[in-house]
């Protein structure tokens, strides 16, 4: 499935920056786009809104993608999650034109700092972190210049040329740029462009001792892939200025000056989108990993059996826009259930099974029913399922004394077996506990569904799923709800995100029975367990282990 054919975050002020530059004078040729993911844990929701806008507009613009890693923080990054990465972008539905990383760039931007050195416009100071924030003051009064900051040219690029080589410790000193201690924009108050960190690098191992911050390393990568816009969230705004400030002293004559431009970021209700959190809760055990169905991470979402459509279905509804909102997460579980109504297979499997005998049915005989796979589309077919004397229906589908509300099986009232025949509810037996343990009821043996029979259209109040007890299959499902109690876990300051997880995000039910068709599901299918809701086969487990994506229905609308 390609997915990005259909992508249309709607004609957003994003696209008109674009269009205005192309009636300005800018190439179409010259337009290309950038995703840069910070290798330090998997992607999420959120990502998925930039992963659609910059590819989108690829799309749009028949322009190239480049897949940017941003790997300069050696002690967070992994090649665990550059490939986890690549595959789900890749599941999404997206190919990028190249595949580039900033560590690729470390000599260039090494150059340029020793550049700006000579020019006057960097220094390397050599006091503690804390003294340098502590100097940069507040933005309505002027920040305390560095008793570094007029080293001589001579002495800074030997200083840094000893960082380089790894004469210093982590802390000893750091590189800065020379720009102004009273601009009321704290990042341009002399900011750090290297900081020392002995850790070997995954892509370039040993070989250096210093690494560039992101406000270093970013426009840098963007103008040297010729990225003509760089689109990030709404948090680096603030960082624009000097963002043009060091490619207004590193550019050549003739060379494209990337543009940056800013969005809100999506935040979705009761849950993160922090990877410090996530990475949090899935190191601390709270989570079985990263791919947990209860994660909002790609990956997670895939495994609960979110389809990439409904997520690029999503990140379309959600838009494009300069503000900060929450966005309900019951919008992501509508585009789920759209796109899972017309594509899943319907099968029949009791959660929480109780007995119903029939009481007037024979003893030994065993039929085949038909059913339909996808009431959506006929072109699923049908499926065989068989009945007989003895059968499990759900537990709490069954009421021995029910008000008129109560559309399932009680006493004396009658309701249909989905696919199958109309029966009535007779009596119970009950264990020692005085819980039910056998539902006995008559049935309608003129009232097959399907039949054409009078009796076949014969209306009754109800309809309940069912499993035959002498053809069934024992499997395992995952039922999920949110991850978080609190409705927005990111913004309470006071108390730590983790006192507001829902203790019952996950409830197992490991004696859930299936009709036999369960053998023939597959990992990349979608299915409807009826009346239960959406359901995919577990991607980690080799036992017949289900994930409840989401249910049927909500009373929300969209
Ligand atoms: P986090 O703060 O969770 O670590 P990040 O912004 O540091 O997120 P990156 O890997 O640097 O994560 O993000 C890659 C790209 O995805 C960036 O352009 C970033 O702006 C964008 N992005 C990250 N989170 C969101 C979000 N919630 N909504 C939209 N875009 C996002
Ligand atoms: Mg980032």
């Amino acid at each position: 499935m390609n997915n990005s054919d259909s992508i249309n975050l709607n004609e957003n002020f994003l696209e008109q920056i674009i269009k205005n530059d192309l009636s300005n004078g800018l190439d179409n040729t010259d337009l290309r786009f950038r995703f840069p993911p910070e290798p330090n844990g998997f992607l999420h929701i959120g990502h998925a809104k930039s992963i659609c806008l910059n590819f989108g507009f690829g799309k749009t613009f028949s322009a190239p993608v480049n897949l940017r890693f941003d790997d300069t923080n050696p002690e967070k990054e992994s090649t665990e999650f550059i490939d986890a990465i690549k595959k789900d972008i890749t599941w999404l539905g997206f190919q990028w034109d190249s595949e580039c990383y900033a560590s690729d760039y470390f000599d260039q931007l090494y150059d340029w700092a020793v550049m700006l050195i000579k020019k006057g416009k960097a220094y390397v100071d050599s006091q503690s972190q804390e003294e340098i924030s502590e100097q940069r003051g507040v933005p309505t009064s002027s920040g305390k210049k560095s008793p570094h900051r007029d080293r001589e040219v001579i002495e800074n690029l030997d200083l840094f040329e000893k960082m380089k080589k790894g004469h210093f410790k982590p802390g000893d000193c750091v590189l800065r740029a020379k720009i102004d201690m009273s601009s009321p924009n704290m990042h341009m108050r002399d900011p750090v462009l290297y900081r020392i960190i002995n850790t070997s690098h995954h892509r370039t191992n040993d070989k250096w001792k210093i690494y560039p911050t992101y406000d270093w390393a970013h426009g840098q990568s963007d103008y040297i892939e010729q990225i003509s816009h760089s689109f990030c969230t709404l948090e680096f705004e603030v960082h624009r200025e000097l963002y043009d400030w060091f490619l207004q002293n590193i550019y050549d004559e003739g060379k494209l000056l990337p543009k940056q431009r800013e969005f809100a970021r999506l935040n979705l209700s009761y849950t993160i989108m922090s990877k410090r959190k996530l990475s949090e809760l899935v190191e601390s055990g709270l989570v079985s990993g990263w791919d947990d169905p209860r994660m909002p991470t790609i990956s997670g979402l895939r495994r609960r059996g979110v389809p990439a459509s409904a997520i690029i279905a999503f990140c379309e509804k959600v838009g494009v826009s300069k503000r900060e909102n929450i966005i309900d997460f019951a919008l992501l579980d509508f585009c789920t259930r759209e796109i899972l109504n017309k594509i899943s297979y319907r099968l029949m499997v009791v959660l929480d099974p109780v007995e119903l005998i029939i009481e007037n049915y024979e003893n030994d005989k065993s039929e085949n029913l038909v059913a339909e796979n996808n009431p959506e589309d006929e072109s699923y077919g049908n499926r065989e399922i068989t009945f007989s004397k003895k059968l499990f229906i759900e537990r709490e589908d069954f009421k021995e004394e029910a008000n008129r509300k109560f559309f399932r099986l009680t006493l004396g009232k009658e309701v249909r077996l989905k696919n199958a025949y109309i029966i009535k509810g007779e009596r119970v037996e009950k264990d020692a506990e005085g819980n039910i343990s056998k539902i006995y009821c008559s049935y309608d043996p003129k009232s097959k569904s399907g039949s054409g029979s009078p009796e076949s259209l014969r209306k009754v109040k109800g309809t309940i799923h069912w499993v035959d007890k002498n053809n069934y299959e024992n499997i395992s499902v995952n039922i999920y709800d949110k991850l978080f109690n609190s409705e927005s876990p990111d913004d309470d300051k006071e108390n730590d995100f983790k006192d507001s997880l829902n203790e019952n995000s996950l409830k197992t039910f490991n004696n859930a029975c299936a009709e036999k068709n369960i053998n023939n599901v597959e990992f990349d299918k979608y299915y409807q367990f009826q009346r239960k809701g959406y359901f995919k086969l577990d991607s980690k487990k080799s036992d017949k282990i289900f994930n409840r994506t989401v249910t049927l229905r909500d009373n929300k609308k969209f």
